[in-house]
């Protein structure tokens, strides 16, 4: 049986050397170029493989930011999904993960209401906020069974799925129920890139914008009003200080001076 998938994607800097502002303390994006979260086409690529192997299956992206992300969901389009829902807005902005996550929750009942959805799917974490939380979250919103850090699915039909969990010593095998959240890692697969009729399509691809209130959210509940931690302020990392060259005659030599130094450093 066909299955219905939602990927959730995120437009963030596509350099990790964001500058904070030092008037407000906080990250300065203005000017940066953004891109799809490099973890999120894992997910993105999952769901394709799973479409692939399951005709029918329909996958809806879904990002949460302002109204330039619907760049996000055209890339996305182009690597396979079918559509994209782009969730902005005044009442939106300036949310933590917890608010974010309830407005992306929210999405997915949305999106369920029309056609149930068996499966969201979320990158590992995100390059420029990277909590690593906003999977769970939605999982717990939704009531749903939440498995992050999968780098196998297994099997998967419309009721379970067999998912493989990364843990740090080994891996586990999990059978979990249907609908599910579920968290990729990079070692899932190998992300393709866009296809020329991928880009067509993303091109023509209506996206709508569902605004807070669209996805049944009180003006308390979402962005800044909603959330429960405010970054109070962000600083850069110390410069780091400059290295020391080592080197000798000869590549034994230089070798020789390396260990040395190591030992010395107390590093091995
Ligand atoms: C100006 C500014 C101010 C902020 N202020 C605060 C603050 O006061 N307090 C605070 O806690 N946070 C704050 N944030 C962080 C922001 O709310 C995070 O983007 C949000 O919490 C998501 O967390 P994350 O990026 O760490 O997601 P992660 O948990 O690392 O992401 C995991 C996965 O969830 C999905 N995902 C995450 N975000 C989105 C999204 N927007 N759309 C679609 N999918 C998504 C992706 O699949 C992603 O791979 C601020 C951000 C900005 C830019």
């Amino acid at each position: 049986m066909p299955l219905n998938i939602v990927v959730c994607v995120k437009n963030v800097p596509s350099t990790l050397a964001v500058p904070v502002d030092p008037a407000t303390g906080l990250p300065k994006t203005a000017g940066l170029v953004f891109a799809m979260n490099p973890f999120d086409e894992y997910a993105v690529e999952e769901a394709v493989r799973i479409k692939e192997k399951t005709p029918g299956t329909t996958i809806t992206a879904v990002a949460l930011g302002p109204e330039s992300d619907g760049a996000v969901l055209r890339e996305a389009i182009s690597r396979g999904c079918d559509a994209g829902v782009l969730l902005s807005g005044a009442e939106l902005q300036g949310g933590d993960n917890f608010s974010v996550s309830r407005a992306l929750a929210a999405a997915i009942q949305k999106l369920s209401a029309e056609k149930p959805v068996h499966l969201a799917l979320f990158g590992k974490s995100t390059n420029d906020d990277n909590s690593g939380v906003v999977g769970g979250q939605v999982a717990a919103w939704l009531g749903w069974p939440g498995v992050l850090f999968v780098k196998k699915i297994e099997s998967i039909d419309e009721n379970s799925a067999v998912l493989c969990r990364m843990m740090e010593d080994g891996v586990d095998k999990l059978k979990v129920k249907l609908p599910a959240a579920v968290g990729t890692v990079k070692e899932i697969n190998e992300p393709r890139v866009p296809s020329l009729k991928g880009k067509m399509a993303a091109k023509k691809a209506a996206i709508p914008t569902w605004t807070a209130a669209d996805l049944g959210l009180k003006p308390e509940e979402a962005g800044a009003a909603g959330a429960r931690v405010k970054v109070a302020r962000s600083s850069a990392p110390p410069p780091r200080p400059a290295g020391t060259r080592i080197a000798g005659a000869t590549p034994a030599q230089t070798a020789e001076k390396l260990v040395a130094a190591l030992i010395e450093r107390k590093l091995i």
